[in-house]
């Protein structure tokens, strides 16, 4: 009896939590202007219709596997869809699914998804999948709030994965879709505002059709990627949005969206070591080493890498510091890489060090003095997975 009444007791509380967020959705609705809302969800019908006609197909679009949306949405994040494909592809031939994912030893995620960086995606994509077999016995949940409070899924992916796979009507907002919105709106407010995606996100919700929120969501990504493209030259002539479109009707199509300019990356001198030896068969290694735990590349294999330009005495100080005698130095070239923040120019030494005691023998390499590990290129090739920061140095190693 007791229990019955506390479950009566949850169930009044959970309705009355509900009708309190129905509540506030309403009330922010009400702060939507009607004529916006109107025009919206006019275009946001458009949408659906012009993607059902015309979406591309992708290899993650065949069917509305919810797993399938989620890695594609997290590998795009950064990258255009030509350059993902391929990385697609290679990752679902080796984890298919949640359970393959959620097995996978760290240094084999890493290796597959090189080349894409943002190396803690692939981390949290891990740290999901093992949550989802652990709560949700293999598959995402079907609810937006659910999805969000998983590792690495934010408002965007929670959006994408609910309305695509789920058919829940939430909206996903990203650059490229604050950019389609001010265009359409005539809206000059800055896109860079959390405020204004705020007002985006509760805007499209009221908006979109509830009998397609997927298709709408595709739509107005698609829109963004192919036809309201960035850069101040949307293809307005092609839009199925061109007759409703504020921005187009007054001329401002090519000054919109206002976004403020990031913040100036700094930068920072790095001088980069290719340290190689042959063994005693005859096989050339390199050495690598891990990154510190926490910053830029946390955790990840590298070339070892000193602060600032130390010029060739530097490296042979730095090198007798740590029981190594070069048998040659020469220099390796200068090369540049930016990362979201800080931008990386290098100088590279290529050092030839004395040859090992030891035979290579197939996975014997181990940490040595400061930390190396000297590995074989076909190591390299297949096992470790080096930033792509180090690629101007990958033709000494590979
Ligand atoms: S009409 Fe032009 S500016 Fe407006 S949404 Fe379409 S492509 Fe973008």
């Amino acid at each position: 009896m007791g229990e019955q009444k506390s479950r009566v007791k949850k169930a009044a509380e959970e309705g009355t939590k509900r009708e309190k967020a129905a509540e506030k959705a309403a009330e922010k609705t009400a702060n939507i202007d009607e004529r916006q809302l109107e025009e919206t969800a006019q275009a946001a019908r458009l949408l659906a219709d012009w993607y059902r006609r015309t979406g591309r197909e992708l290899p993650w679009r065949k069917d509305k596997d919810a797993y399938k949306i989620w890695i594609s949405e997290i590998m795009l994040q950064q990258t255009r869809i030509e350059a993902v494909k391929p990385y697609y592809a290679r990752f679902m031939e080796e984890l298919p699914d949640m359970a393959s994912l959620a097995r996978v030893p760290e240094e084999r995620l890493l290796k597959l998804w090189e080349g894409l960086g943002y190396y803690s995606r692939a981390r949290n994509l891990k740290k999901c999948a093992v949550q989802v077999m652990e709560e949700y016995g293999g598959s995402l949940p079907a609810d937006y709030n659910a999805l969000l409070k998983l590792p690495g899924i934010g408002p965007y992916t929670a959006g994408a994965i609910a309305s695509i796979a789920y058919g829940q009507a939430v909206p996903a907002v990203d650059g490229n879709v604050l950019r389609v919105l001010a265009r359409f709106l005539a809206d000059r407010e800055d896109i860079s505002q959390p405020a204004v995606r705020k007002r985006a996100w509760t805007l499209l919700s009221a908006a979109m059709p509830k009998d397609c929120p997927g298709e709408f969501n595709e739509g107005i990504m698609e829109l963004g990627e192919t036809v309201c493209l960035p850069g101040g030259r949307p293809l307005c002539e092609k839009c199925p949005l061109e007759k409703l479109c504020r921005g187009r009707r007054q001329g401002m199509e090519e000054e919109l969206p206002v976004k403020a300019a990031p913040k100036p990356r700094r930068t920072e001198e790095r001088t980069i070591l290719i340290l190689q030896r042959e063994t005693a068969d005859g096989c050339r290694q390199t050495a690598i080493r891990r990154r510190p735990g926490k910053g830029l590349l946390a955790g990840l294999f590298e070339l070892p890498s000193l602060d600032g330009f130390i010029g060739e005495e530097g490296v042979r100080r730095y090198l007798a510091e740590q029981g190594l005698s070069p048998l040659r130095i020469e220099k390796a070239g200068q090369a540049r890489h930016v990362f979201s923040h800080v931008e990386w120019d290098m100088e590279g030494y290529l050092i030839e060090l004395a040859a090992a005691k030891e035979a290579a023998g197939a996975g014997t390499a181990g940490e040595e003095a400061g930390g190396f590990l000297y590995v074989d290129s076909r190591q390299l090739r297949d096992r470790y997975a080096l930033p792509s920061g180090f690629r101007a140095y990958r033709k000494w190693i590979l």
